[in-house]
C-alpha cells in the first residue's frame, strides 16, 4: 500500500473544524503582543486559524476563541487587523450573497 500523502490539518478556533492548513486563514501573534493576519504564510508567532465563514471571524472578534489560543487578554485595538481583514475580505463576500 502506498502512503497516503500527509496533508497537514488544523482546526479553526472558533467552529472547532479541521480542514488542511491551505483552506485555513492564519492569525498570528507576534513576539511584542500584537494580532497579525498572515496572508504570506511568513510571519512568526504564535498562530491560530480561522476558516472562511464570516460567522466564525465575528466569533472572533468577540475575542473568545483568539484570547484562549493565545492565552492573552485581547483588547478591540488589538484586535483591529482582524475586523479590517474581515470586513475586506469575508463580510463583502457574505452580503453579496
Ligand atoms: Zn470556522
Amino acid at each position: 500500500m502506498p502512503k497516503s500523502r500527509h496533508v497537514p490539518e488544523r482546526s479553526c478556533v472558533a467552529c472547532g473544524n479541521k480542514m488542511p492548513k491551505a483552506k485555513l486563514i492564519r492569525v498570528v501573534r507576534a513576539s511584542e503582543g500584537s494580532i497579525i493576519v498572515d496572508t504570506t504564510g511568513r510571519e512568526s508567532g504564535r498562530g491560530a486559524y480561522l476558516c472562511h465563514l464570516p460567522e466564525c471571524w465575528e466569533k472572533a472578534l468577540t475575542k473568545g476563541p483568539l484570547q484562549r489560543s493565545f492565552k492573552q487578554d485581547l483588547s478591540t485595538k488589538d484586535l483591529e487587523p482582524v475586523r479590517t481583514y474581515y470586513e475586506e475580505n469575508l463580510a463583502s463576500q457574505a452580503t453579496a450573497q
